[in-house]
C-alpha cells in the first residue's frame, strides 16, 4: 500500500546469526489497529517473542520503532522505541528514546526494524536510505565506551547521522546496561545487554527522505497553535534553564529525596546548599534538546572547580546528582556529574545502578553483606573513589561489581539471606518515586505496569502532592477520558486511583503511539483531539479521536497479555512490604512518611492497596489475577491473544 504521509511503508528485518537483511511492506492491517510507535512495536513483538526463551536468547528480537510523528515539526515528536524481553525483570518490555535517533529512521525509509539472532562477531549496523549494512565491530568492541563509539560512527559515516550505541556493560550483557542514543539520550532502561547478547556493539542511521503530509497545510495549523503555545507557555524559561532541576525544591518538598535506602529524607537545608537549583546553575552550560522541541530540557554540564575542562552532555540534568550525590553519597556535585559521565561512558543505567549500590550499603549496614562479600569493600565509607570503581567493576562485571550487575532480581539471589526484605523494587526496577512520599498514578502505575517501571509515560500528573481532585476533572477529558469513565473514577472526596490509572495510561500509551514526548512540558501541549487531527493531516487516514484510543488500548492490552504468557500476573503488582510497615524519617522535620492514600487522609494497609488493584484490573477488563480478560481482548479484536493466554492456562 502507497501510504500518503509519514509512514515509510517499510519494515526492516536483521537477522544476524545470516547477516541478512530484507524489508517487509509496512502491513496495512498493523496500521489500522496499532497506528506506529510503541503500538506497532508490540504487536511485532507478540510474532517475534518467544514467551518460554531466556531475555538474552539469539532468538529474541529487538524491535525498534519510530513514533509516528518523528521528523514532523509537532512539538517533541522525537521518540523512537525498542521493545524485547528485559534481562532485569524478564518482562516483554519498551524503551524510549529521544533526540534524532526517530527522526534519522525515517529519513532511512523504514517505520520498525525487527532485529534477530546473534553475530557470530562484533558488528554494527549501518542504515542510510536502501544501503544497509552489518559491518565489523572490531576496532569498537572492547576498545571503545559509548561516547567514543559515537564519534567514531559519525567520523566515519557523517556527522548528520544518528547513533544507538552501547558501552563496556552492554558488550558485557550487564543486566542494568543501558544503551544510549546520540551520545547522551537514553533509551531508557536496561536494553543494552539484549544488543550485547547479539553482538551489536551501534546502530547508525541516516537518510535522504524527506518526511511527507497528506495535507501540509491542514498539518501546519495545528502544528503552528501547538508551536505557540509552547513559546508562551509562563514556563518555559524555567523548563529551559533548570530542565527537571524546576522541580526540586517541589520534589524535595514531597520527599523524594532519600537516603540510606530510603529509610530517610535529606535534610532540607543540606540538599538545597549542596545539590540545588544554584548548584546547577553555576554549571549548566549549553542547553540541549530533541529535534522539534521547543522547551529543551538537556544541557551540557560543564564542571569548573574539580575537574576543570570537563564538559559532559546529560539527557536528565537532575539524574547524577540524584543518583551519585543522594544515593551513593559520593561527595559533591561535580563528583556526582562526573561519576554519571562515567556511567554513560560505560553505559550502565544510573538510576538502577545508585538504587541496587544504596540498597546494598544497606545489607551491608545490617550485616546480611559483609566486607568478605564485597571483595574487601567496606560499603559504611563510600566515597568518589569507591563508586568509580564499583561502576567500572559493574561494567566488566569483576567481584562484587558483577553482584551489583544482576540487577535487584539477580542480586537477591546470588546474595539471599534475607537481602529482598530490604530491596525497594517491583519486577526488578526501583521506584523513582517513592510511594511513601506519594502513593499516586506515577507510584500505583510503577506497580501495575506490565515493564520496568521507568517508561510508562507519566507525564507528572500527580507527581504533586495533594492537587484538587476539581484539577484532574478539568484536564483529564482532553486526555480522552470518557464522561461515564469520569463519573466512576472522581468522588467528592477524591478519586478511585486504580480506574483513574487506567485511563492515564491509555493516554500515555497514545503519546507513546506518536512519538510524543511525556515530560509535562510537552504533554500538556497535546489533548486526543489535536492528536487525531494531526494525524488525520499528516496520512490522510481517516481516525476519530475514539479510534485513536482503542489503539492504544488494543496495544496496552497485548502487551499485558505477552506479560502473562511470560509468566507474569497478579503477584508480580505488589509493593515491597516494609513499605507498609517502615515509615521514611524526616529527621530534620521530625516527622515521618508512611504509605497515605494521595489526598494524605488515610494511612493504607495491604487491603487498601488490593482494593485499588482489584478496581485498576476491573476497570481494565482484566481478571482477578490481572489477566486481560477475553472479552476485553475479543473487543479489541485480540482473539488470538485470549486463545494463546486460553492454551497457557491462565483462566483457569
Ligand atoms: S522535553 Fe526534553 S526529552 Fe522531551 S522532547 Fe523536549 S528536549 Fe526532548
Amino acid at each position: 500500500m502507497e501510504y500518503k504521509g509519514l509512514y515509510m511503508g517499510r519494515v526492516l528485518h536483521v537477522d544476524l546469526t545470516a547477516a541478512k537483511t530484507w524489508t517487509k511492506p509496512l502491513d496495512p492491517k498493523l496500521v489500522a489497529d496499532f497506528i506506529g510507535g510503541w503500538g506497532i512495536d508490540n504487536r511485532l513483538a507478540y510474532d517475534y517473542v518467544r514467551f518460554g526463551a531466556d531475555p538474552l536468547a539469539p532468538e529474541q528480537p529487538i524491535i525498534i520503532g519510530c513514533g509516528v510523528f518523528n521528523g514532523t515539526v509537532a512539538p517533541g515528536s522525537s521518540k523512537s522505541f525498542a521493545t524485547t524481553v528485559c534481562p532485569a525483570s524478564g518482562t516483554v518490555s519498551t524503551w524510549v528514546g529521544s533526540l534524532t535517533f526517530g527522526a534519522r529512521l525515517r529519513a532511512a525509509g523504514y517505520d520498525h526494524m525487527v532485529i534477530t539472532g546473534r553475530a557470530p562477531k562484533p558488528v554494527y549496523l549501518k542504515l542510510r536510505d536502501d544501503d544497509v549494512e552489518i559491518c565489523d565491530a572490531g576496532e569498537l568492541w572492547g576498545q571503545k565506551d559509548t561516547l567514543d563509539t559515537h564519534e567514531w560512527l559519525l567520523d566515519k559515516h557523517g556527522r548528520a547521522a544518528s547513533t544507538l550505541c552501547i558501552g563496556p556493560a552492554g558488550e558485557n550483557r550487564v543486566k542494568i546496561a543501558i544503551a544510549l542514543v546520540d551520545k547522551f539520550g537514553t533509551m531508557g532502561r536496561t536494553m543494552a545487554a539484549n544488543l550485547g547478547s547479539k553482538n551489536l556493539k551501534a546502530i547508525v542511521v541516516d537518510g535522504s527522505h524527506d518526511v511527507r503530509l497528506a495535507d501540509a497545510k491542514r498539518f501546519m495549523r495545528t502544528a503552528n497553535q501547538l508551536m505557540e503555545r509552547a513559546m508562551t507557555d509562563r514556563n518555559r524559561d524555567n523548563w529551559r534553564n533548570l530542565a527537571l532541576y524546576f522541580v526540586f525544591p517541589l520534589w524535595e518538598n514531597a520527599g523524594y529525596f532519600t537516603r540510606h535506602n530510603a529509610r530517610e529524607t535529606w535534610p532540607r537545608d543540606e540538599v538545597i546548599e549542596r545539590f540545588g537549583q544554584e548548584q546547577y546553575k553555576k554549571l549548566r552550560g549549553r542547553l540541549l534538546g530533541c529535534t522539534s522541541c521547543l522547551t529543551c530540557d538537556k544541557a551540557i554540564i560543564q564542571l569548573k572547580e574539580e575537574f576543570p575542562g570537563t564538559g559532559v552532555p546529560f539527557s536528565t540534568p537532575l539524574d547524577p546528582p540524584w543518583a551519585f550525590g543522594l544515593r551513593c553519597e559520593a561527595g559533591s556535585i561535580e563528583k556526582a556529574y562526573k561519576c554519571g559521565e562515567l556511567a554513560n561512558r560505560y553505559g550502565i543505567d544510573m538510576m538502577t545502578w545508585s538504587a541496587i549500590f544504596d540498597w546494598a550499603t544497606d545489607l551491608y549496614h545490617r550485616g546480611i553483606l559483609t566486607r568478605e562479600d564485597t571483595g574487601g569493600f567496606d560499603l559504611s565509607r563510600r566515597d568518589f573513589g569507591m563508586v568509580c570503581r564499583l561502576l567500572e567493576m559493574t561494567a566488566k562485571r569483576e567481584g562484587f561489581g558483577d553482584v551489583l550487575a544482576q540487577g535487584f532480581l539477580g542480586a537477591i539471589e546470588r546474595i539471599g539471606r534475607g537481602s529482598e526484605n530490604h530491596a525497594l523494587h517491583i519486577k526488578g526496577t526501583e521506584f523513582d518515586f517513592d510511594p511513601r512520599a506519594n502513593y499516586a498514578l506515577e507510584t500505583f502505575g510503577a506497580m501495575t505496569n506490565v515493564r520496568p517501571c521507568h517508561d510508562m509515560p507519566v507525564t507528572g500528573l500527580t507527581v504533586a502532592k495533594g492537587r484538587d481532585p476539581a484539577f484532574f476533572a478539568r484536564v483529564v477529558p482532553g486526555m480522552g477520558f470518557s464522561k461515564e469513565a469520569m463519573e466512576r473514577i472522581f468522588t467528592p472526596d477524591g478519586f478511585d486511583l486504580g480506574r483513574f490509572l487506567a485511563h492515564f495510561e491509555t493516554w500515555g500509551i497514545t503519546l507513546n503511539i506518536f512519538g510524543l514526548c511525556f515530560r509535562m512540558q510537552v504533554a500538556a501541549l497535546y489533548n486526543i483531539n489535536t492528536v487525531a487531527e494531526l494525524y488525520v493531516a499528516a496520512t490522510g487516514i481517516e481516525k476519530s479521536p475514539q479510534d485513536i484510543l482503542d489503539a492504544a488500548e488494543r496495544a496496552y492490552n497485548l502487551a499485558r497479555a505477552m506479560n502473562a504468557l511470560r509468566g507474569f500476573s497478579r503477584k508480580d503488582d505488589r509493593l515491597p512490604d516494609f513499605v507498609f510497615t517502615q515509615p521514611i524519617k524526616r529527621p530534620d522535620r521530625g516527622t515521618e512518611l508512611s504509605l497515605m492514600n494521595y489526598q494524605g487522609t488515610k494511612v493504607l494497609t495491604k487491603e487498601d492497596v488490593d482494593r485499588d488493584l482489584d478496581s485498576y484490573y476491573e476497570e481494565r477488563g482484566w481478571t482477578r489475577n490481572g489477566i486481560p480478560g477475553k472479552e476485553v481482548l475479543a473487543r479489541y479484536g485480540l482473539g488470538f491473544a485470549a486463545e494463546a493466554l486460553e492454551r497457557g492456562g491462565l483462566y483457569k
